[in-house]
């Protein structure tokens, strides 16, 4: 039985997230579990596509600034993301799932270009597709690339993996008495600067009307129980 609610998924992995508590590079013990339910919701017959960050190696504004022209830092960044992207379709390949990485900047020798019915393609026919490079434009994030590759593929929901378990009225890390959100409008997020994704990522969300679930990757079942509808997290949606 099909437990899943949501036919076709794009879950956001931050670069972050797949370092683990190692804060830099690939963490394997990070993301085997991710990968065992990434493969367990695509058994069960969600159409998944996947964009990461590279956050985990390289940052533009952050690691670049003041030192690197920014386009450039960008690019480098864009490189990191398709590191990622290889590092997550391997280890899904080592466990008999089917995948593509199609990347913004054309690499041929290591992955398909994106072409969005090329892409549609490979999720109706189950195969989970990661997208590298973000939207392959400076000045842009990973989580941006996310809403973007969600509204082509048309999927129903981001699911935007982080490293909490939520939002927050302010940085649980530091206050204690912290408040964690259920349920948020994109004008909460864009009124309130909350931490969830950037403001263009967050406006092009809104204007296309997908909603954006936050939820914790340090416990990789928490994509399966998003996939099926669990309350879990913040969701980010329109006001009712
Ligand atoms: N980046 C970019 N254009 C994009 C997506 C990403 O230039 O469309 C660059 C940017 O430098 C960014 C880096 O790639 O800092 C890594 O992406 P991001 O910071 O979104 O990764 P995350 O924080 O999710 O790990």
């Amino acid at each position: 039985m099909e437990a899943h609610k949501y036919k076709r998924v794009l879950i956001k992995i931050s670069g972050e997230a797949l370092a683990g508590d190692k804060h830099f590079g690939l963490n394997f013990d990070v993301i085997g579990p991710v990968c065992d339910v990434i493969k367990k919701c695509n058994e069960q017959g969600c159409e998944i596509g996947v964009v990461v960050g590279g956050g985990n190696f390289w940052r533009g504004v952050k690691d670049g600034g003041g030192k690197m022209e920014r386009t450039r830092a960008d690019h480098m960044g864009m490189l990191a993301t398709t590191i990622n992207a290889l590092a997550l379709a391997d280890a899904l390949e080592q466990r008999g799932v089917p995948v593509r990485v199609q990347t913004a900047i054309e690499m041929n020798r290591i992955a398909e270009p994106y072409i969005r019915q090329r892409a549609t393609r490979h999720l109706e026919k189950g195969r989970v597709v990661i997208f590298g490079c973000g939207t392959g434009n400076p000045f842009f994030s990973t989580d941006t690339a996310a809403v973007l590759r969600a509204a082509e593929i048309g999927a129903e929901v981001i699911l935007l993996a982080k490293n909490v378990d939520g939002v927050y009225d302010s940085d649980p890390a530091k206050n204690p008495n912290a408040k964690k959100y259920d349920h948020l409008s994109y004008m909460d997020v864009l009124n309130q600067g909350l931490g969830v994704m950037d403001t263009t990522a967050t406006s092009l969300s809104m204007d296309n009307h997908i909603p954006i679930l936050v939820f914790a990757l340090s416990d990789p079942e928490n994509i399966y129980r998003a996939v099926c509808g669990e309350k879990i997290g913040t969701i980010v949606e329109e006001e009712n």
